[in-house]
């Protein structure tokens, strides 16, 4: 269960981060052997669902990094809704680089090059530089792969990913650990913190979360359908969810 996962929790924690004395710092700066948090975000499901987080740190004076698909089958950053999106984060003091999805291309693929026009895209959309990369559903083999990609550091490079503690709420939990009880927390030494902001909706379960963004897409998709097909009639799709077992 997830119903600790709310923007109120998400600034709570954070708020007690700072607490212990973090300093919230991005990936350029942050020290592995000083008490330095990063806060990763990895944008899974749309910008929009981030803003809440987003505006949360804010209000905390702290900035962060989100990281964005341009591959995505859920969302598209060319379209307006999305780029408003990336505009608020920008505005409110935040980062937008690239989350790069390996499994949108061949196994062959020249995955550089690939990179290279997802940052310049998604540069000309936000107006500025891509400096960090994260990977989506990362293979083995890039944890801890030391290996830039198009020219940029990413996240799973050993600097980050063993040098720093690193702690995630994959899946709707802390499955490894919650991040204040978290070895690099206990020694005050530094902490990558990735959070997916589709999980502090506040709407309880994963699952809830999850329904609540799917109700959100359909009901999106049948206006964006009404106002691009003359022929559609929108409000005639309902949409109900079986219980969980
Ligand atoms: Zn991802």
């Amino acid at each position: 269960m997830n119903s600790a996962f709310s923007p109120q929790a998400y600034s709570d924690l954070l708020a007690a981060l700072l607490a212990r004395g973090y300093a919230v710092r991005d990936f350029a700066t942050a020290q592995p052997d000083r008490a330095d948090l990063i806060l990763r975000h990895d944008v899974d499901v749309g910008p929009g669902y981030a803003l809440p987080m987003a505006e949360a740190e804010a209000a905390l004076g702290v900035s962060a990094s989100y990281f964005v698909l341009t591959t995505s089958p859920l969302y598209n950053v060319g379209a307006a809704d999305c780029r408003a999106a990336l505009a608020r984060l920008l505005q409110l003091g935040h980062r937008v680089d690239l989350h790069f999805d390996p499994a949108a291309y061949p196994a062959d693929a020249d995955r550089d090059a690939a990179a290279a026009r997802e940052c310049d895209w998604l540069q000309a959309i936000t107006g500025q530089p891509v400096g960090m990369v994260s990977f989506h559903r990362p293979s083995p083999d890039l944890l801890n792969n030391p290996a830039t990609l198009a020219g940029r550091p990413h996240a799973y490079q050993p600097r980050y990913f063993s040098a720093m503690g690193y702690c995630s709420d994959s899946r709707g939990g802390w499955h490894k650990g919650a991040p204040l009880q978290h070895a690099a927390v206990a020694a005050g030494t530094a902490l990558q913190l990735l959070t997916h902001p589709i999980w502090w909706l506040g709407d309880g379960t994963p699952q809830a979360a999850l329904e609540r963004y799917l109700s959100d897409r359909i009901a999106g998709l049948d206006a964006a359908l009404a106002a691009n097909v003359t022929t559609h009639h929108p409000g005639r799709i309902a949409v109900t969810f079986k219980g969980e077992a």
